[in-house]
């Protein structure tokens, strides 16, 4: 690393402290790379961490926790109505974020990465002019872009902090709890966002534009967390799309589209959840090869490749599935290829989890996915309630039809995190639906349902 005239050099440059830019930096190093990261938070951990993951996780920690009181009543087992200190429950979570950013930073110093505050932005071929740092420039050899990605707006919209439209960020900062909530989106972070919110006491209601919850998990795995929520929230709207929402004194007017309709209605508070966006479009891509997407997405090769030789991609900002091991793999994957790794990015079950109750997880090729592809398979399911633990929900495993190689699971209900990552070694082993079966789960679990 060579530093003067406030601009350093090094041999690859990673942009991004989140789980895929921290995993490549990280990797890079134990390969014998010299490697500066540069992150524009005071602290690694990205979006993940800071914003989402984490932050999402612990609530939904602690409202398992009251949900499971409330539900003791039923077992003979009385508590009082909780009482909700919401600055005491900021600070726990953040004491948790905190620790994990420590972990990280320790991780970072025992390697040797270089770890500079600032906004990075490509300024020409093999450089970048720093902003908010103490070093104005980096030149590289190689860069690994791993920006992430934001909250998808409404066209026009802006949001004003403290104002009573949220998107994810400002509703895990758990500011109040307010009497109503309207999510807008039925994805994996509305469902787990609102779940918080209405344990916590809000009334919670659901605009989802599609006539399914979690579209890309199959319908029956989510049918049982669906009955939960017409329990749990006040309602939930399907084939409902939100067109508009204006913050007025009041409260927000939502303007939605139902059944060829388009209405005005009242909210108290609004949480948008409709997706999320490439960090790509102030990055200086113009100084550089590296091409996009329609969408603004990264495009890459399946050795996390921009079509810019220099320059790799990884994590959120490449598109596809957007979770953090998956991140953490690309950014991988990008260090061992700079480092002349003979490898790829060759996933075949990316596991997911949502963490709602009852929770659902999935890897490999969902039921659906298979109809929609012709692909042949057989489909086994086991309802949990035949298990020893007499749980709600059900596992349920595709396997070919030829040679019983398992292709894909799905699960909800019981320890469906805890579970997943089995399905996940099977699916990349090559296991068999029988190699599956005749290993010895422990009873009673959910793990014996295979
Ligand atoms: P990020 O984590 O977004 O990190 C990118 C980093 O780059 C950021 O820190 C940003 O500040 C920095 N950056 C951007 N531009 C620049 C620049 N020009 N210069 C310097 N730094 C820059 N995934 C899971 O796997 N499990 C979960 O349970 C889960 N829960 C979630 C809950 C919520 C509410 C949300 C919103 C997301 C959740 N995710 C979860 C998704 C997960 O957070 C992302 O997939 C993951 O963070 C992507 O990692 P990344 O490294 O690509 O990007």
């Amino acid at each position: 690393m060579v530093m003067g005239d406030m601009e350093m050099s090094t041999d690859l440059l990673v942009i991004g402290g989140g789980p895929g830019g921290y995993g490549a930096a990280f990797r890079a190093v134990d390969l014998g790379l010299d490697v500066i990261l540069v992150e524009q938070r005071q602290r690694l951990g990205g979006l993940c961490l800071h914003a989402g993951c984490i932050p999402a996780k612990t609530l939904l920690h602690l409202t398992q926790l009251l949900d499971e009181t409330r539900r003791a009543k039923k077992m003979g087992l009385h508590f009082g109505e909780p009482e909700i200190d919401l600055a005491a429950l900021r600070n726990w979570q953040q004491q948790v974020i905190t620790s994990m950013a420590d972990n990280l930073t320790n991780l970072g110093k025992r390697r040797g990465v270089l770890v500079l505050r600032g906004r990075a932005r490509f300024s020409g071929a093999g450089a970048v002019r720093l902003e908010g740092a103490e070093i104005s420039g980096i030149k590289f050899k190689q860069a690994i872009i791993a920006t992430g990605s934001r909250p998808r707006l409404l066209p026009g919209l802006v949001l004003s902090p403290g104002g009573r439209i949220m998107d994810s960020t400002a509703a895990l900062a758990l500011t109040e709890i307010p009497k109503t909530l309207l999510v807008v989106g039925g994805g994996y972070v509305g469902l787990e966002l609102g779940s918080i919110y209405a344990s916590l006491g809000s009334r919670v209601t659901l605009m989802e534009k599609q006539d399914r919850l979690l579209a890309k998990a199959d319908a029956d795995l989510v049918a049982p967390l669906q009955a939960r929520l017409a329990e749990q929230f006040a309602a939930t709207h399907l084939a409902t799309r939100v067109e508009g929402l204006e913050e007025t004194e009041a409260g927000v007017t939502v303007r939605y589209t139902q059944g060829g309709k388009t209405t005005e209605q009242p909210a108290e508070h609004v949480l948008l959840t409709i997706g999320r966006i490439p960090n790509s479009d102030d990055l200086g891509l113009e100084h550089t090869g590296v091409s996009l997407d329609s969408r603004g997405f990264i495009k890459i090769d399946d050795q996390l490749r921009t079509t810019d030789a220099r320059i790799f991609a990884a994590g959120d900002v490449t598109g596809g599935v957007m979770l953090a091991h998956k991140a953490t793999r690309q950014g991988r994957i990008a260090a061992e290829v700079i480092g002349g790794k003979k490898v790829g990015f060759d996933v075949r079950a990316i596991p997911a989890v949502v963490y709602t109750e009852p929770q659902i997880a999935w890897c490999g090729l969902t039921e659906e996915g298979a109809r929609r592809e012709n692909i042949p398979h057989a489909v086994q399911r086991y309802l949990l309630q035949d298990s020893g633990r007499t749980m709600n929900g059900f596992t349920k495993l595709l396997s070919h039809p030829a040679d019983g190689r398992i292709l894909g699971v799905g699960l909800v209900g019981g320890d469906a995190e805890g579970f997943i990552g089995e399905a996940a070694l099977a699916i990349e082993m090559g296991a068999l639906a029988e190699d599956l079966a005749l290993v010895l789960h422990p009873y009673p679990t959910m793990a014996e349902g295979q």
